[in-house]
């Protein structure tokens, strides 16, 4: 049997993404969480994750059932005791402050050094504040902030961090599969993504590359029951099994899509392609007379803040339902410092996708009755 793909829609968003029919289709089967041939992909997945960010030796893969902010929840409150820990907090941008609301909520005390949407953190202020607090325990960062796109200095930043023999967590789950991320390169307690993002699985599961021997430390951490990771990779070590009811398609569909990316040549291949959507896409807009929110040097192949443009004439909410009924889904804007939208190029997306796009948007700019956008003011 084989799926047509039919209904391909295409996500221009930081997930859930465009998926191969491949993956959809291996869906089709209904699994038992205790079969052994499910146990055998589920022990897979996990060595397959963790070769890909060369952890192998050093981490071990949970796995949890949920969004991706189920993963860094699990993580942070798995790793991070009330008592003991205090994170450093870097943000730029929602996902950060997400971070920095899960440890409210959860009652980590922590700390913030926050910088605006369009800039990375400074290496020697984070040097700086480490060295004046020696109460932090830990520095956590967003690789690739999804609200901008914006890439962080991750390698810089673990450097320093390690130098100040602090513990480094990364939410790397828009980057992860696509940006490289080696952990026998820079020092990581914790890696924190999802199946849906580059891995180009669909939604339903996240997972964390956590150090061995942290992990082995945070027994009895943990605040919640069914987001322990310590609980859920000694359970998935001894039985094979997940503990509770299995996204047993989500994984069926994950081990489809990470053969998939092995086929396109692993990171190096998948970020290629999306390195040629990013700038195709940069040059098109820049051509028809956007302008970005980044400066290009800071700007991930994961997704594009648009400038939203003052030309009178332009509304977001026309062109986002123009190019819906052309079958491409745009983003809206989440930066806070001014009004933007959103066009990723991630996900099952090719170039011949992203001109079809740029024509698209020229199209409907057309029918709102923009001949030649006006700069942004
Ligand atoms: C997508 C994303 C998440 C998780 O978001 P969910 O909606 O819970 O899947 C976390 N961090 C970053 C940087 C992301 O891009």
């Amino acid at each position: 049997m084989t799926l047509k793909d039919t209904h391909r829609q295409i996500l221009l968003t930081p997930g859930p993404l465009t998926t191969t029919a491949s993956v959809k289709e291996s869906m089709l089967r209904d699994w038992g969480s205790r079969d052994s041939a499910f146990i055998a992909i589920t022990a897979g997945i996990r060595n397959r994750l963790l070769a890909l960010a060369n952890g192998s030796d050093t981490h071990s893969c949970a796995l949890v059932q949920g969004s991706g902010t189920f993963a860094v929840e699990a993580t942070l409150t798995t790793l991070l005791h009330r008592e003991k820990h205090h994170p450093l907090l870097l943000i730029n941008g929602a996902y950060g402050r997400r971070i920095q609301k899960i440890c409210e909520i959860a009652g980590i005390k922590h700390s913030i050094y926050e910088t605006p949407e369009n800039s990375p953190p400074d290496v020697s202020i984070l040097r700086t504040q480490l060295q004046e607090n020696s109460h932090i325990t830990h520095v956590v960062i967003v690789h690739c902030e999804t609200t901008s796109g914006i890439l962080n200095p991750v390698a810089e930043i673990a450097d320093v961090t390690a130098v100040e023999n602090r513990k480094f967590i990364v939410d790397a789950m828009s980057s992860f599969g696509s940006l490289p991320i080696d952990l026998t390169e820079i020092s990581a307690e914790a890696i924190i993504a999802s199946a849906n993002k580059c891995l180009e699985g669909v939604p339903g599961m996240g997972f964390a590359l956590i150090e061995k021997s942290a992990l082995t430390k945070a027994k009895g951490n943990a605040s919640t029951l069914s987001l322990d990771l310590h609980d859920q990779v000694d359970y998935m070590d001894r039985t094979g099994q997940w503990r509770f009811t299995p996204p047993t398609h989500v994984v069926a569909a994950l081990d489809k899509a990470l053969d998939e990316h092995d086929k396109e040549g692993g990171v190096p291949g998948r970020g290629k392609r999306y390195a040629e959507n990013c700038q195709l896409l940069v040059d098109g807009l820049q051509k028809i007379g956007f302008e970005l929110f980044l400066e290009k040097s800071l700007q991930a192949a994961i997704i594009v803040t648009v400038r939203m443009p003052t030309d009178p004439a332009f509304e977001f909410d026309k062109l986002y339902s123009l190019m819906n009924d052309k079958g491409i889904v745009l983003y809206p804007g989440a930066v806070t410092q001014e009004k933007s939208f959103r066009i990723g190029c991630i996900g099952q997306i090719y170039p011949e996708d992203m001109q079809r796009t740029l024509n698209a948007i020229q199209q409907s700019l057309g029918e709102m009755g923009i001949s030649k956008l006006q700069p942004t003011s």
